[in-house]
C-alpha cells in the first residue's frame, strides 16, 4: 500500500457561516504541501453544505468534497464519520481541523480509532524529511513545546484561530460530493443562546491598536491613554494585568487568553513587557512601535520602532502632536 499523501481539510460552520478559520487551514497547509506531496482537500459537512463551496474556493485548495449530511449544525457522530469516510477515500498525511468546541468532541476520537499522530491547539506547523513537528503551548502556555510523530503515517492537528492569515483570492477548486450513509445522529441543536454582549469593539478587526500594560501603573490613568487612542484614531486595547484588574474590559486584551490583533497594521505597545502570551495575540501585526522603561523588554525583540522611556512622557508628547 502506498504512503498516505496529502493534506485533508475539514471546515467549521455555525448557523448558516461559515468560520474564519477554515480558510486560516488553508494557509497553515500551504508550507507542508511540499513536503507531504499530494492534494490539498477541504471537506464540508451539513445539509445542504454546497452552500459554503464558493466561500472555500480560496488559492491553496484543489478540491472540494460537499459531504451531504441529515443535520444542519454540527454533530459529533456525524463528524466523526464523515472523517472516517473521507480519510478512508483520501488516505491523507495530515487532517486539519480548527481547534474549537466542535472538534474537541471527535478530534481526539477520531486520532484514537484511526491510529493517527495528534495534537491540539497548534500554532505553527513545519515538516521536513524528518516528519512533521507541531508547535503548541505547555505548562499553562509558559513554554513552546515542538511535537513530532514518530511512525505515524497520518497526523490530525487541531489548529488554533487566528494563527494564519487567511488567503487572499478566488480559485476553481474541483468540487464533488460525497454520500454519507453512517447512522441518524444521536444528538439535535435545540438553539444558540449567545453570550450577553459587551456592547465593545472587536479588537481582531481593528487596524491600529494602542495598547498599554502594567506600566500604566493604575485606573485613574487609563483615561489618559484613551483620549490618545482616540487623538490617533486607534483602538485602546491592553495587556491581561490590565483586563484582569477591570480596567478595561476582557474584550480588549490581546494575546493568547484575550484577541488575536489579525487585521491589525500598526500596533503601538506601551508599557508592556512582551510575555510570549501577549505576542501571541500580535503576531499577524504589520508594524510594532514599542515603548518602555526597560531597554532589556521582551517587546523590543519583535518591534520595528523602540522607545526606551516613560509611556506617559511619550503620551503627553504624542498628543500634544496629534491633538
Ligand atoms: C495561560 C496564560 C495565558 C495568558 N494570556 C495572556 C494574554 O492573552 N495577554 C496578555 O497580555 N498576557 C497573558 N498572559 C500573561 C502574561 O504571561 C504576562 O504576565 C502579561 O502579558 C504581562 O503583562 P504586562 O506586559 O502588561 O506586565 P509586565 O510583564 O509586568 O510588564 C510591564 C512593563 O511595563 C514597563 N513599564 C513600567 N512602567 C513603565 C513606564 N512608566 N513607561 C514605560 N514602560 C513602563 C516595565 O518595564 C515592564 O516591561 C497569560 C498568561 C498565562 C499563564
Amino acid at each position: 500500500m502506498t504512503q498516505p499523501q496529502g493534506i485533508l481539510i475539514v471546515a467549521e460552520h455555525r448557523q448558516g457561516v461559515l468560520r474564519p478559520v477554515s480558510l486560516e487551514l488553508v494557509t497553515a497547509a500551504q508550507g507542508l504541501r511540499g513536503a507531504l506531496g499530494g492534494r490539498v482537500t477541504m471537506a464540508v459537512v451539513g445539509r445542504e453544505a454546497q452552500q459554503y463551496a464558493a466561500a472555500l474556493s480560496v488559492p491553496g485548495v484543489d478540491d472540494i468534497i460537499v459531504v451531504e449530511s441529515a443535520d444542519t449544525e454540527f454533530d459529533a457522530d456525524t463528524a466523526e464519520h464523515a472523517l472516517a469516510a473521507l480519510a478512508a477515500e483520501l488516505r491523507p498525511a495530515l487532517v486539519l481541523l480548527a481547534h474549537s468546541v466542535d472538534s474537541m468532541a471527535y478530534a481526539a476520537a477520531s486520532a484514537v480509532r484511526h491510529g493517527w499522530g495528534f495534537a491540539t491547539d497548534v500554532f505553527a506547523l513545519q515538516a521536513d524529511a524528518e516528519g512533521l513537528v507541531a508547535t503548541r503551548g505547555g505548562y499553562g502556555q509558559k513554554v513552546n513545546v515542538e511535537v513530532d510523530f514518530p511512525g505515524r503515517a497520518t497526523v490530525l492537528l487541531a489548529v488554533r484561530g487566528g494563527s494564519f492569515k487567511p488567503p487572499v483570492g478566488t480559485v476553481q477548486p474541483t468540487l464533488r460530493s460525497l454520500a454519507l450513509d453512517g447512522p441518524a445522529p444521536r444528538t439535535r441543536n435545540l438553539a444558540f443562546i449567545e453570550p450577553p454582549s459587551t456592547g465593545d469593539i472587536d479588537m481582531t478587526a481593528k487596524e491600529f491598536i494602542l495598547s498599554v500594560g502594567r506600566g500604566v501603573g493604575e485606573q485613574d490613568n487609563i483615561d489618559r491613554f484613551r483620549e490618545l487612542a482616540d487623538s490617533l484614531g486607534a483602538a485602546l486595547g491592553c495587556s491581561r494585568p490590565v483586563a484582569d484588574s477591570g480596567w478595561l474590559p476582557k474584550s480588549r486584551q490581546i494575546g493568547q487568553s484575550g484577541k488575536t490583533a489579525v487585521q491589525c497594521k500598526l500596533y503601538i505597545a506601551m508599557g508592556i513587557s512582551g510575555a510570549i502570551q501577549h505576542l501571541a495575540g500580535m503576531k499577524h501585526v504589520d508594524t510594532v512601535i514599542a515603548v518602555n522603561t526597560d531597554p532589556n523588554a521582551s517587546i523590543f525583540t519583535v518591534a520595528r520602532y523602540g522607545v526606551v522611556g516613560d509611556m506617559f512622557e511619550i503620551a503627553d508628547e504624542l498628543q500634544k502632536q496629534f491633538a
